[in-house]
Protein backbone atom coordinates (compact mmCIF):
# COMPACT_ATOMS: atom_id res chain seq x y z
CA UNK A 1 0.00 0.00 0.00
CA UNK A 2 1.17 3.41 -1.01
CA UNK A 3 1.50 5.76 1.93
CA UNK A 4 2.85 9.32 2.57
CA UNK A 5 4.95 10.83 5.80
CA UNK A 6 1.67 11.50 7.64
CA UNK A 7 0.17 8.15 6.80
CA UNK A 8 -2.27 8.88 4.77
CA UNK A 9 -2.53 5.86 2.15
CA UNK A 10 -2.39 6.63 -1.47
CA UNK A 11 -5.48 4.75 -3.24
CA UNK A 12 -6.49 7.20 -5.75
CA UNK A 13 -4.36 8.60 -8.96
CA UNK A 14 -5.58 10.25 -11.68
CA UNK A 15 -4.04 10.47 -14.65
CA UNK A 16 -4.60 13.71 -17.31
CA UNK A 17 -4.81 12.34 -21.21
CA UNK A 18 -4.51 15.05 -22.97
CA UNK A 19 -3.87 18.96 -22.12
CA UNK A 20 -5.98 19.25 -25.64
CA UNK A 21 -9.39 21.05 -24.89
CA UNK A 22 -12.10 21.93 -27.53
CA UNK A 23 -14.12 23.91 -25.07
CA UNK A 24 -12.75 27.07 -23.54
CA UNK A 25 -13.95 27.56 -20.06
CA UNK A 26 -13.55 31.49 -19.09
CA UNK A 27 -11.69 30.35 -15.89
CA UNK A 28 -10.11 27.60 -17.58
CA UNK A 29 -8.90 28.05 -21.25
CA UNK A 30 -10.18 31.40 -21.85
CA UNK A 31 -8.02 31.51 -24.89
CA UNK A 32 -8.14 27.92 -25.85
CA UNK A 33 -5.58 25.23 -25.75
CA UNK A 34 -1.89 25.90 -26.70
CA UNK A 35 -1.62 24.39 -30.30
CA UNK A 36 2.26 23.57 -29.32
CA UNK A 37 1.75 20.74 -26.94
CA UNK A 38 4.35 18.00 -26.40
CA UNK A 39 3.64 14.09 -27.40
CA UNK A 40 0.74 12.63 -24.69
CA UNK A 41 1.77 9.59 -23.23
CA UNK A 42 1.32 6.00 -25.14
CA UNK A 43 -1.52 3.21 -25.06
CA UNK A 44 1.30 1.42 -23.91
CA UNK A 45 3.16 3.64 -21.40
CA UNK A 46 -0.27 4.08 -19.98
CA UNK A 47 -0.18 0.15 -19.51
CA UNK A 48 3.36 0.48 -17.87
CA UNK A 49 1.74 3.14 -15.67
CA UNK A 50 -1.27 1.62 -14.69
CA UNK A 51 0.45 -2.34 -14.01
CA UNK A 52 2.91 0.33 -11.48
CA UNK A 53 0.12 1.34 -10.23
CA UNK A 54 -1.95 -1.86 -9.18
CA UNK A 55 1.03 -3.24 -7.59
CA UNK A 56 1.46 -0.74 -5.54
CA UNK A 57 -2.14 -0.86 -4.50
CA UNK A 58 -3.88 1.60 -6.07
CA UNK A 59 -7.82 1.31 -5.90
CA UNK A 60 -9.45 4.22 -8.03
CA UNK A 61 -8.40 5.41 -11.74
CA UNK A 62 -9.75 8.43 -13.00
CA UNK A 63 -9.32 9.74 -16.38
CA UNK A 64 -9.42 13.86 -16.98
CA UNK A 65 -7.66 16.06 -18.71
CA UNK A 66 -7.81 18.83 -20.59
CA UNK A 67 -10.92 16.52 -22.76
CA UNK A 68 -9.82 12.92 -22.32
CA UNK A 69 -12.40 12.14 -24.50
CA UNK A 70 -10.33 13.89 -27.30
CA UNK A 71 -7.66 10.92 -26.55
CA UNK A 72 -7.62 8.66 -29.69
CA UNK A 73 -7.28 5.64 -27.58
CA UNK A 74 -9.25 5.93 -24.63
CA UNK A 75 -11.66 3.14 -25.33
CA UNK A 76 -8.25 0.89 -25.45
CA UNK A 77 -7.09 2.66 -22.20
CA UNK A 78 -10.46 2.15 -20.57
CA UNK A 79 -9.99 -1.46 -21.60
CA UNK A 80 -6.77 -2.09 -19.96
CA UNK A 81 -7.82 -0.54 -16.62
CA UNK A 82 -10.96 -2.45 -16.31
CA UNK A 83 -10.98 -5.72 -17.81
CA UNK A 84 -6.51 -6.38 -17.77
CA UNK A 85 -6.11 -4.77 -14.59
CA UNK A 86 -9.48 -4.58 -12.70
CA UNK A 87 -9.13 -1.40 -10.48
CA UNK A 88 -11.86 -1.18 -8.18
CA UNK A 89 -13.29 2.02 -9.21
CA UNK A 90 -12.97 3.68 -12.63
CA UNK A 91 -14.18 7.25 -13.85
CA UNK A 92 -14.07 10.08 -16.25
CA UNK A 93 -14.27 13.98 -16.12
CA UNK A 94 -15.42 14.74 -19.26
CA UNK A 95 -17.06 17.75 -20.94
CA UNK A 96 -19.77 15.30 -21.94
CA UNK A 97 -18.72 16.77 -26.25
CA UNK A 98 -19.48 12.82 -27.42
CA UNK A 99 -21.24 11.21 -24.84
CA UNK A 100 -24.29 10.50 -26.85
CA UNK A 101 -22.15 8.26 -29.31
CA UNK A 102 -19.04 7.32 -27.04
CA UNK A 103 -21.11 6.08 -23.94
CA UNK A 104 -21.74 2.39 -25.13
CA UNK A 105 -18.92 1.93 -26.18
CA UNK A 106 -17.31 2.69 -23.15
CA UNK A 107 -19.18 1.15 -21.07
CA UNK A 108 -18.10 -2.49 -22.76
CA UNK A 109 -14.89 -1.12 -21.97
CA UNK A 110 -15.88 -1.79 -18.25
CA UNK A 111 -16.11 2.36 -17.31
CA UNK A 112 -19.17 2.77 -14.98
CA UNK A 113 -18.64 6.15 -13.41
CA UNK A 114 -18.77 9.13 -15.67
CA UNK A 115 -18.40 13.14 -14.04
CA UNK A 116 -19.74 15.34 -16.24
CA UNK A 117 -19.22 19.30 -16.26
CA UNK A 118 -22.15 21.58 -16.99
CA UNK A 119 -21.80 24.56 -15.29
CA UNK A 120 -24.98 26.16 -16.17
CA UNK A 121 -28.36 24.44 -17.14
CA UNK A 122 -29.52 27.34 -19.54
CA UNK A 123 -28.26 26.78 -23.17
CA UNK A 124 -27.26 31.11 -22.97
CA UNK A 125 -25.41 30.98 -19.63
CA UNK A 126 -23.65 27.52 -21.29
CA UNK A 127 -22.50 29.05 -24.42
CA UNK A 128 -21.09 32.59 -22.20
CA UNK A 129 -18.86 30.21 -20.40
CA UNK A 130 -18.01 27.44 -22.48
CA UNK A 131 -18.03 28.97 -25.96
CA UNK A 132 -19.57 26.69 -27.46
CA UNK A 133 -23.36 25.56 -28.15
CA UNK A 134 -24.41 22.11 -27.17
CA UNK A 135 -26.03 22.03 -23.99
CA UNK A 136 -28.78 20.10 -25.68
CA UNK A 137 -26.43 17.54 -27.34
CA UNK A 138 -24.49 16.55 -23.78
CA UNK A 139 -27.80 16.38 -21.99
CA UNK A 140 -29.38 13.89 -24.09
CA UNK A 141 -25.75 11.69 -23.95
CA UNK A 142 -25.96 12.09 -19.96
CA UNK A 143 -29.57 10.95 -20.44
CA UNK A 144 -28.60 7.86 -22.81
CA UNK A 145 -25.55 6.71 -20.12
CA UNK A 146 -27.67 6.85 -17.14
CA UNK A 147 -30.04 4.76 -19.62
CA UNK A 148 -26.90 2.07 -20.67
CA UNK A 149 -26.34 1.84 -16.75
CA UNK A 150 -23.25 4.61 -16.12
CA UNK A 151 -23.28 6.12 -12.51
CA UNK A 152 -23.29 9.86 -13.62
CA UNK A 153 -21.96 12.66 -11.54
CA UNK A 154 -22.78 16.56 -12.41
CA UNK A 155 -20.18 18.84 -11.92
CA UNK A 156 -20.42 22.31 -12.05
CA UNK A 157 -17.82 25.06 -10.58
CA UNK A 158 -19.09 27.87 -8.60
CA UNK A 159 -19.59 31.01 -10.58
CA UNK A 160 -20.85 34.38 -8.67
CA UNK A 161 -23.68 36.00 -10.76
CA UNK A 162 -23.76 33.54 -13.87
CA UNK A 163 -24.95 30.20 -11.61
CA UNK A 164 -25.75 31.12 -8.03
CA UNK A 165 -29.13 32.12 -8.78
CA UNK A 166 -30.10 28.89 -10.70
CA UNK A 167 -29.74 26.55 -8.31
CA UNK A 168 -33.63 25.18 -8.22
CA UNK A 169 -32.77 24.21 -11.97
CA UNK A 170 -30.16 22.56 -10.87
CA UNK A 171 -32.10 20.75 -8.19
CA UNK A 172 -34.86 19.95 -10.12
CA UNK A 173 -32.47 18.48 -12.18
CA UNK A 174 -31.35 16.26 -9.55
CA UNK A 175 -33.92 14.68 -9.02
CA UNK A 176 -35.63 14.32 -12.40
CA UNK A 177 -32.51 12.41 -13.55
CA UNK A 178 -31.32 10.79 -10.11
CA UNK A 179 -28.58 11.99 -10.45
CA UNK A 180 -25.38 13.85 -7.43
CA UNK A 181 -24.93 17.24 -8.87
CA UNK A 182 -21.49 18.90 -7.12
CA UNK A 183 -20.40 22.21 -6.80
CA UNK A 184 -16.79 22.99 -6.61
CA UNK A 185 -15.40 25.97 -5.42
CA UNK A 186 -13.68 27.97 -7.90
CA UNK A 187 -9.88 27.73 -6.88
CA UNK A 188 -7.01 30.20 -7.76
CA UNK A 189 -4.24 29.36 -10.72
CA UNK A 190 -2.46 31.20 -13.01
CA UNK A 191 -5.05 31.33 -15.30
CA UNK A 192 -7.64 31.48 -12.71
CA UNK A 193 -6.15 34.84 -11.17
CA UNK A 194 -7.28 36.84 -8.10
CA UNK A 195 -9.38 39.18 -10.40
CA UNK A 196 -11.49 36.58 -11.73
CA UNK A 197 -11.64 35.02 -8.52
CA UNK A 198 -13.04 38.85 -7.26
CA UNK A 199 -15.69 38.53 -9.62
CA UNK A 200 -16.50 35.09 -9.83
CA UNK A 201 -15.52 33.55 -6.54
CA UNK A 202 -18.33 32.77 -4.07
CA UNK A 203 -17.72 29.86 -1.13
CA UNK A 204 -19.90 26.96 -0.89
CA UNK A 205 -20.82 28.01 2.73
CA UNK A 206 -23.86 30.31 1.92
CA UNK A 207 -25.13 27.71 -0.68
CA UNK A 208 -24.96 24.85 2.19
CA UNK A 209 -27.00 27.06 4.88
CA UNK A 210 -29.75 27.79 2.29
CA UNK A 211 -29.42 24.11 1.28
CA UNK A 212 -30.06 22.93 5.07
CA UNK A 213 -33.04 26.00 5.92
CA UNK A 214 -34.42 23.99 3.11
CA UNK A 215 -34.56 20.62 4.79
CA UNK A 216 -31.12 18.92 2.73
CA UNK A 217 -28.93 16.77 5.43
CA UNK A 218 -25.34 15.32 5.45
CA UNK A 219 -25.45 11.91 3.36
CA UNK A 220 -23.00 9.26 4.84
CA UNK A 221 -23.98 6.72 2.84
CA UNK A 222 -20.60 6.39 0.35
CA UNK A 223 -18.01 3.46 0.83
CA UNK A 224 -14.88 5.89 2.85
CA UNK A 225 -12.58 3.94 0.99
CA UNK A 226 -13.51 5.30 -2.22
CA UNK A 227 -15.34 8.66 -1.15
CA UNK A 228 -13.33 11.84 -2.63
CA UNK A 229 -13.13 15.29 -1.22
CA UNK A 230 -16.99 16.04 -1.15
CA UNK A 231 -19.38 16.79 1.00
CA UNK A 232 -22.62 15.38 0.06
CA UNK A 233 -26.57 15.81 0.58
CA UNK A 234 -29.64 14.57 0.71
CA UNK A 235 -33.24 15.43 0.76
CA UNK A 236 -36.41 13.40 1.69
CA UNK A 237 -38.30 14.63 -1.24
CA UNK A 238 -35.62 14.29 -4.46
CA UNK A 239 -34.35 11.47 -5.80
CA UNK A 240 -30.66 13.13 -6.46
CA UNK A 241 -28.04 14.56 -4.42
CA UNK A 242 -25.95 17.79 -3.81
CA UNK A 243 -22.67 17.95 -2.91
CA UNK A 244 -19.55 20.39 -2.91
CA UNK A 245 -16.12 20.40 -3.23
CA UNK A 246 -14.66 22.96 -1.51
CA UNK A 247 -10.74 23.12 -1.01
CA UNK A 248 -10.23 26.38 0.91
CA UNK A 249 -11.95 24.58 3.88
CA UNK A 250 -9.99 23.90 6.61
CA UNK A 251 -9.19 20.28 6.35
CA UNK A 252 -9.54 18.97 2.61
CA UNK A 253 -5.88 18.13 2.68
CA UNK A 254 -5.58 15.95 6.05
CA UNK A 255 -7.72 13.17 4.40
CA UNK A 256 -6.29 13.58 1.21
CA UNK A 257 -5.86 10.20 -0.60
CA UNK A 258 -5.01 10.99 -4.43
CA UNK A 259 -1.78 11.41 -6.27
CA UNK A 260 -1.58 12.89 -10.13
CA UNK A 261 -0.36 12.23 -13.36
CA UNK A 262 0.18 15.11 -16.16
CA UNK A 263 -0.46 13.64 -20.03
CA UNK A 264 3.28 14.14 -20.61
CA UNK A 265 4.16 11.35 -17.46
CA UNK A 266 4.94 13.87 -14.56
CA UNK A 267 4.04 13.04 -11.23
CA UNK A 268 2.00 15.38 -8.99
CA UNK A 269 2.24 15.07 -5.53
CA UNK A 270 -0.61 17.41 -4.44
CA UNK A 271 -2.79 19.53 -7.52
CA UNK A 272 -0.66 22.83 -6.24
CA UNK A 273 2.58 21.56 -5.76
CA UNK A 274 5.68 23.25 -6.60
CA UNK A 275 7.03 20.90 -9.24
CA UNK A 276 5.79 18.58 -11.42
CA UNK A 277 8.45 15.70 -11.67
CA UNK A 278 9.13 13.56 -15.02
CA UNK A 279 8.78 9.92 -14.86
CA UNK A 280 8.28 9.30 -18.04
CA UNK A 281 11.53 8.09 -18.64
CA UNK A 282 10.86 4.89 -16.47
CA UNK A 283 7.46 3.87 -18.33
CA UNK A 284 9.55 1.18 -20.05
CA UNK A 285 8.85 -2.77 -19.27
CA UNK A 286 12.61 -2.93 -18.32
CA UNK A 287 12.30 0.44 -15.63
CA UNK A 288 9.18 -0.76 -14.24
CA UNK A 289 10.66 -2.04 -10.75
CA UNK A 290 12.39 1.42 -10.57
CA UNK A 291 9.78 3.49 -11.24
CA UNK A 292 7.87 1.61 -8.29
CA UNK A 293 10.70 2.54 -6.21
CA UNK A 294 10.64 6.25 -7.65
CA UNK A 295 6.76 6.41 -6.63
CA UNK A 296 7.44 4.95 -3.55
CA UNK A 297 10.12 7.52 -2.72
CA UNK A 298 8.64 10.57 -3.82
CA UNK A 299 5.67 10.18 -1.95
CA UNK A 300 7.81 10.68 0.82
CA UNK A 301 7.91 14.96 -0.03
CA UNK A 302 3.83 14.57 -0.63
CA UNK A 303 2.99 18.25 0.77
CA UNK A 304 0.86 18.26 4.02
CA UNK A 305 -1.32 20.59 2.43
CA UNK A 306 -1.46 23.21 0.00
CA UNK A 307 -1.17 27.10 0.58
CA UNK A 308 -4.05 28.19 -2.15
CA UNK A 309 -5.62 30.74 1.01
CA UNK A 310 -2.11 32.05 0.57
CA UNK A 311 -2.03 32.73 -2.87
CA UNK A 312 0.15 30.26 -3.58
CA UNK A 313 -0.53 27.83 -6.84
CA UNK A 314 2.08 26.29 -7.03
CA UNK A 315 3.07 24.48 -10.49
CA UNK A 316 -0.76 24.31 -11.69
CA UNK A 317 -1.17 26.79 -15.11
CA UNK A 318 -4.64 25.80 -15.40
CA UNK A 319 -6.41 22.54 -14.05
CA UNK A 320 -6.72 21.48 -17.90
CA UNK A 321 -2.95 21.03 -17.65
CA UNK A 322 -2.84 18.52 -14.71
CA UNK A 323 -6.46 17.10 -14.98
CA UNK A 324 -8.41 19.19 -12.49
N1 LIG B 1 -12.56 18.77 -19.69
C1 LIG B 1 -13.07 17.95 -18.65
C2 LIG B 1 -14.19 18.62 -17.90
O1 LIG B 1 -14.36 19.83 -18.06
O2 LIG B 1 -14.86 17.92 -17.16
C3 LIG B 1 -12.01 17.47 -17.67
C4 LIG B 1 -10.95 18.45 -17.25
S1 LIG B 1 -11.53 19.86 -16.32
C5 LIG B 1 -10.01 20.67 -15.96
C6 LIG B 1 -11.99 19.07 -14.79
C7 LIG B 1 -12.83 19.90 -13.85
O3 LIG B 1 -12.05 20.98 -13.37
C8 LIG B 1 -14.07 20.52 -14.49
O4 LIG B 1 -15.21 20.15 -13.73
C9 LIG B 1 -13.83 22.01 -14.40
O5 LIG B 1 -15.00 22.73 -14.25
C10 LIG B 1 -12.93 22.09 -13.19
N2 LIG B 1 -12.12 23.31 -13.14
C11 LIG B 1 -11.32 23.84 -14.09
N3 LIG B 1 -10.74 24.98 -13.65
C12 LIG B 1 -11.18 25.17 -12.38
C13 LIG B 1 -10.92 26.17 -11.38
N4 LIG B 1 -10.10 27.18 -11.59
N5 LIG B 1 -11.52 26.02 -10.18
C14 LIG B 1 -12.35 24.97 -9.94
N6 LIG B 1 -12.62 24.01 -10.83
C15 LIG B 1 -12.05 24.10 -12.04
FE1 LIG C 1 -11.91 22.19 -21.26
FE2 LIG C 1 -12.70 21.06 -19.01
FE3 LIG C 1 -11.12 23.26 -18.97
FE4 LIG C 1 -13.65 23.50 -19.77
S1 LIG C 1 -12.95 22.90 -17.73
S2 LIG C 1 -11.85 24.35 -20.81
S3 LIG C 1 -14.01 21.59 -20.76
S4 LIG C 1 -10.56 21.28 -19.72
Amino acid sequence: MLQDYLKRNITYVRISLTEKCNFSCEYCLPGGWDKKLKDTLSVNELDILLATLKELGVKKIRFSGGEPALFKDLTKVLEITNHKYKFESCGLTTNGFNLLAKAEEWYKAGLRNINVSIDSLDPKKFFEITKVDILDKIIAGIKHAIHLGFNIKINAVILQGINTQDMDDFISFANTHKVTIRFIELMQNNTCTVDYLNKRQLTAETIIEDLKAKGWTLDNSEDPKLKGPAQTFKHQDNLGKIGFITPYAQDFCSTCNRIRFSSLGEILLCLFGKKRIPLRHLLTLEKKEELKAEIETLLISKPKSHHLDENFVGACDNLSKIGG
